[in-house]
């Protein structure tokens, strides 16, 4: 946990980062959660954060702080709080792949608890899986994989009665496809991943309603010249965003780079944590599969797949804007408004009659305070 401390209700900062620039010695009020006014001060004052940022918005999150989504109502709370203290103010708890009725099971309890308010930032329920590619599965479960059918896409969504948001799959297994227009008919977002896909399927996938490339370039076919893959197909079709994963592991820092510069305002930051996230190296579990953790990377035990990450949101932060070295406004845009409009979420931009979701980050892009605090 960081000492992330509450915000006072006027907040002077050197940078406020607003969706169309960078505010210098401005200042940020707000009242019941809104957003009341932004204004900008004649001089520098004394005692201002450095910075302040829009809220992060995770659509791609497992776990953190030693607990997984998947692991109980507890569990899902220290992960939340645990996400929260790193500036997260918006989120999907996401779940690997499980048997069907295990996996309704796990849903309609995040769902309850996302009714009642327990879960703090997560608004809504990622299923990733249980209908991927066996040859792109990654640190699933491969017993739990399986093709889509109507009616285990719609038991799922009814367990989540109306908070599943996301689903990942696989278009290329049989009625993949139309589980994507399923999806896209009941409002939920269809995303391509874990997947055998050409470019010529990932397109025919984006046209038929999928809008999201999950964690692009892994655990997919890579770009090749003569076969440009899903990747391409994604950057090349309006409306489709892409998942970025920017650990400096799952990514070489320069094609993160790439991918976020060519995605433009579709290009969004995601962790895609695990348990082991802003908590100590060694031995856990994800989906059953046992994963070790040394220096920050996961790998699944028996084959050393990477198995998600360790990343919080603001690492990834500070990773565009350090190591890669993008402008605050587009880093804010990848961390939140995309995010955000991504999955049909209220937030990630801090704008007057908005939500009152705000991080503070020191010098050295660190966090120092979040708004809604953390419970
Ligand atoms: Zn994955």
């Amino acid at each position: 946990m960081t000492d992330a401390t509450p915000l006072p209700e006027h907040i002077d900062a050197d940078r406020v980062v607003l969706p169309d620039g960078v505010l210098t010695d401005g200042w940020v009020e707000h009242r019941d959660g809104i957003v009341t006014a932004i204004g900008q001060n004649e001089a520098p004052v004394a005692g201002a954060y450095p910075w302040i940022f829009p809220g992060f918005v995770d659509g791609h999150c497992h776990g953190g702080g030693g607990a997984s989504f998947d692991g109980g109502l507890e569990a899902a709370r220290t992960a939340a709080r645990t996400h929260a203290a790193h500036g997260t103010t918006t989120m999907l708890a996401s779940l690997v792949s499980a048997r069907v009725d295990v996996l309704a099971e796990q849903v309609g309890g995040l769902a309850r608890a996302i009714r009642s308010g327990e879960l703090g930032p997560v608004r809504g329920i990622h299923l990733e899986g249980p209908f991927l590619s066996p040859d792109h599965r990654g640190a699933h479960d491969p017993d739990a994989l399986t093709p889509p059918t109507h009616e285990a896409v719609a038991r799922l969504l009814a367990a989540g009665d109306g908070l599943v948001r996301m689903v990942t799959l696989a278009p290329e297994l049989h009625g993949g496809l139309d589980t994507i227009e399923h999806l896209a008919a009941e409002g939920v977002v269809a995303a391509v991943g874990h997947t055998a896909a050409d470019y010529a399927l990932a397109r025919e996938a984006f046209a038929r309603g999928a809008t999201v490339l999950t964690h692009a370039s892994n655990a997919m076919m890579p770009v090749h010249h003569r076969a440009p893959g899903p990747v391409v197909a994604a950057l090349e079709t309006p409306g489709v965003r892409l998942e970025v994963i920017l650990d400096g592991i799952h990514l070489h820092d320069a094609w993160a780079r790439r991918l976020l510069l060519d995605a433009g305002e579709r290009g969004v930051l995601v962790t895609d944590a695990m348990a082991a996230a802003a908590a100590q190296d060694g031995r856990y579990e994800l989906g059953g599969l046992a994963v070790d953790v040394a220096d920050g990377t996961a790998r699944l035990a028996d084959s050393g797949a990477i198995a998600g990450s360790t990343l919080t949101m603001d690492s990834a932060v500070r990773r565009a804007l350090g190591v890669l070295g993008l402008d605050p406004v587009a880093v804010a845009c990848a961390a939140s408004a995309a995010p955000a409009t991504a999955l049909g979420l209220d937030g990630g931009a801090i704008t007057v009659g908005g939500p009152a979701h705000l991080v503070a980050l020191d010098s050295t892009y660190e966090v120092v305070g979040v708004l809604p605090g953390v419970g």
